[in-house]
């Protein structure tokens, strides 16, 4: 998903939404013996200030499907996260940065996707690992 900044700005347009569907890759999910399942829905809205940095509020919703990390059995949970992100055009260890032309959203998000798992993935809340009396 791209935000085409200038051509906005000539429009006019400062601000608005998006919604899309997004895959990400393979390996963006770092908890062992899960994946993300499906596309990752991200939503969310952009303001273009005087400036010309762009602020960016958007939702990612997910679902991390595997094993559980601590008895195997299959697993699941839905994750959904809210990000406020500001891209400029001079480099800023605390922001994004884009070429005052296009926005690029893929590595952003994909940071998102990488902020907002959680370190396990649990078949229940209190699971406390393989049972040895029931296997
Ligand atoms: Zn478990």
């Amino acid at each position: 998903m791209k935000i085409e900044v200038k051509k906005l700005n000539a429009q006019k347009k400062y601000a608005g939404v998006f919604e899309y569907d997004y895959r990400p890759p393979e390996d963006i999910c770092t908890i062992p013996l899960c994946k993300v399942a499906g596309s990752v829905k991200v939503k969310g809205s952009y303001e273009i200030y005087d400036d010309d940095s762009v602020g960016v509020n958007f939702t990612l919703k997910f679902g991390i499907e595997g094993q559980c990390s601590y008895c195997l059995k299959d697993a699941k949970t839905d994750v959904e996260e809210a990000f406020d992100i500001l891209f400029v055009t001079e480099d800023d260890p605390d922001n994004y940065r884009y070429d005052g032309i296009n926005i690029d959203l893929k590595p952003a998000v994909d940071d998102a996707i990488l902020f907002s798992q959680p370190n396990v993935l649990l078949c229940r809340k209190d699971c406390t690992g393989i049972d040895i009396n029931n296997n």
